[in-house]
């Protein structure tokens, strides 16, 4: 209030402080209201820490992030802004919008943007809290550093692993279908089976993955030194359940 007063532009203290222009002149217009509803607190850097609710968005955004995002820093690193960036395949809009949708539920007070590039699009978002909401981030890609959960995030993983595993699939993830000729007496036949596979060069992603996959009885295998595979027809049908193929 104090950089509104002084004569900068309410756009330019919302770069700076990273709260909304909207939120910005409803502390200005309505003063006091605003304590009570911080729509861009942040849950971790509060005083008494909580989880970023819903919870069950955060596993999901958390599994995308670990399969397809960053966080970096956006412009002058003094303003302390960050950008989270999702990659994103046009071939699917659904997960998209999905996607969207997630970034939207645990930052509400941000605008959610669309970065388009070649044969895929960036989901943005730009808040100081990135960092504290996901801290995972780091220079450099995910599998030349440790990825480890903080216990808050176990808590959240755990009690959504379906969430969760469904965020990996939908980034780094895919489900095919194998089709196999079987020659018999009247002639060849064929079988169609699905499959799903995960594929990630961080060990640590992957150890993830099948943690939630184990706490979801699903049953899996390492097909590759960085591939996941999801084969028995019982495993497919449980993660169809929640994760199903890319829309
Ligand atoms: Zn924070």
């Amino acid at each position: 209030m104090a950089l509104i007063e002084s004569g900068e532009t309410v756009r330019a203290v919302s770069l700076r402080i990273g709260v909304s222009v909207r939120t910005l002149r409803e502390w200005y217009e309505h003063p006091g209201r605003g304590r009570q509803n911080l729509p861009s607190a942040c849950p971790r850097c509060a005083g008494i820490p909580s989880l970023p609710e819903p919870t069950s968005e955060y596993a999901y955004l958390l599994g995308l992030y670990l399969g397809d995002g960053c966080i970096s820093r956006n412009g002058d690193p003094a303003k302390g802004i960050w950008v989270l960036r999702i990659a994103c395949a046009d071939a699917w809009p659904g997960l998209l919008a999905e996607c969207k949708q997630a970034v939207r539920a645990i930052r509400p007070d941000n605008k959610v943007g669309r970065v388009r590039s070649d044969g895929c699009s960036y989901v943005t978002s730009y808040s100081r809290h990135w960092p504290c909401l996901i801290p995972q981030h780091g220079p450099g890609e995910k599998h030349h550093r440790t990825i480890e959960l903080e216990p808050w995030q176990r808590l959240i993983t755990s009690r959504h692993p379906d969430r969760f595993a469904r965020g990996l699939f939908h980034s780094d993830g895919c489900r095919f279908t194998n089709r196999v000729r079987r020659p018999l007496a009247d002639g060849d036949h064929w079988y169609e089976y699905p499959r799903y596979m995960l594929t990630n060069e961080s060990a640590d992603i992957l150890g993830l993955c099948g943690a939630a996959l184990d706490q979801l009885g699903v049953s899996w295998r390492y097909s590759r030194r960085n591939t996941i595979s999801v084969a028995r027809r019982e495993a497919v049908a449980r993660l169809d359940e929640f994760v199903g193929p890319k829309y």
